[in-house]
């Protein structure tokens, strides 16, 4: 059952169609990640289901109830932004306490839960220190603790990582992910970052200039998105497009591999490639490089697993290619996938 549900939900500032017209069912305990670029009204959204901005048109659903005229503290909803506040003269423990010592809960009870959270973002040693003391992405995990301990029915989170350097990112993602699972806590999470948004996702909404492009598992999103606008915003580097004339043939790097290495002879859709340059990244070589279509040249990319050794080397042109089953085919002018081959 949706747990939470926005119909034709809209949020205009004067001519900015910041949120313009969204419709969605987020499930009972998912973690749906909304992912975009910036500006395109992810943090809106987000403000609009927790209450703290009211919408030009549409409603909002909580549990079937419509509240879109409630207040937030009327919503049972946690939101960790990307900016948080803390309580400066408040120590880390009383900061994350805060909103249980409001309710009025036990002293042991409160202790407990604190320890709890701070042990699963790792921040225990840090609870008597207050938040001056403390480095960005403690502070993070700091709100989002605070946010932990109510244990709230959902949990909105704005970039809540952003603070974190790329290594305790991926570990607090990982903490983060247990958490909600044990829990079972409706988790709506928005990011910018694709691989935050795979790694993380039950399902993700991708959306752009205030819309949803798509909506879908990981899997689904990227090796069958809808749009090359999609297409283009996931995978790193991003699917390689191709004219050919009034279609765009896409493939994702990965795909892209040297004819000798692929030992099928049929369904092989070929592309000369004079290489430019070859990056070196432990696991995988990039190939960067230039093939022809209908109106000229156009840049692509190879990623090719290590285990694929053959010489690939740069001022040199070689036989590339695809596997049909790999190959995407997208309108020229919408961009959107078409279903079938042209
Ligand atoms: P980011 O990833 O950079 O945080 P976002 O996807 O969360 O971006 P929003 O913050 O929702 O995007 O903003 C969407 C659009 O609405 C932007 O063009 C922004 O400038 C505009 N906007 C947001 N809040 C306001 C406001 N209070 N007044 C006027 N325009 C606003």
């Amino acid at each position: 059952m949706a747990i939470i549900e926005t119909k034709g939900l809209k949020k205009y500032f004067d001519s900015v169609k910041a949120v313009d017209g969204i419709d969605l069912a987020i499930n009972e305990g998912e973690m749906l990640v909304i992912l975009g670029p910036s500006g395109c009204g992810k943090t809106t959204l987000m403000r609009m289901i927790a209450g703290l901005e009211k919408p030009t048109e549409g409603e909002i659903y909580i549990d079937g109830v419509e509240v879109t005229q409630l207040p937030p503290r009327n919503r049972d909803i946690s939101m960790v932004f990307q900016s948080y506040a803390l309580y400066p003269h408040m120590t880390v423990y009383n900061n994350i306490a805060f909103p249980l010592k409001a309710k009025k809960l036990s002293k042991k009870y409160i202790k407990e839960k604190v320890e709890w959270a701070a042990k699963i973002l790792g921040i225990g040693e840090l609870l008597e220190r207050k938040p001056r003391h403390l480095s960005g992405g403690e502070r993070q995990r700091v709100a989002l603790c605070r946010a932990m301990v109510k244990e709230p029915k959902i949990l909105l989170l704005d970039e809540p990582l952003s603070n974190l350097d790329a290594k305790l990112r991926a570990t607090a993602r990982d903490e983060l992910q247990q958490f909600q699972r044990q829990l079972g806590i409706t988790t709506v999470f928005v990011t910018h970052d694709q691989i935050e948004a795979m790694g993380l996702g039950d399902r993700i909404v991708v959306m752009n200039h205030g819309k949803v492009r798509q909506i879908g598992s990981p899997e689904e999103i990227y090796h069958n998105s809808n749009d090359t606008f999609v297409a283009t915003f996931l995978g790193s580097p991003g699917i390689n497009l191709i004219e050919r004339n009034n279609y765009l043939v896409g493939f994702r790097p990965e795909n892209f591999l040297p004819r000798e290495v692929v030992k099928q002879k049929k369904g092989l859709n070929k592309f000369p490639l004079r290489v430019s340059r070859v990056e070196h990244l432990g696991a995988d070589r990039l190939v960067y490089g230039e093939t022809d279509d209908e109106k000229g040249v156009t840049k692509v990319i190879a990623k090719l697993p290590s285990s694929i050794t053959v010489l690939v080397e740069s001022g040199k042109k070689y036989d590339f290619v695809v596997q049909e089953q790999h190959m995407r085919y997208f309108d020229d002018q919408s961009g959107i996938r078409l279903k079938v081959k042209p």
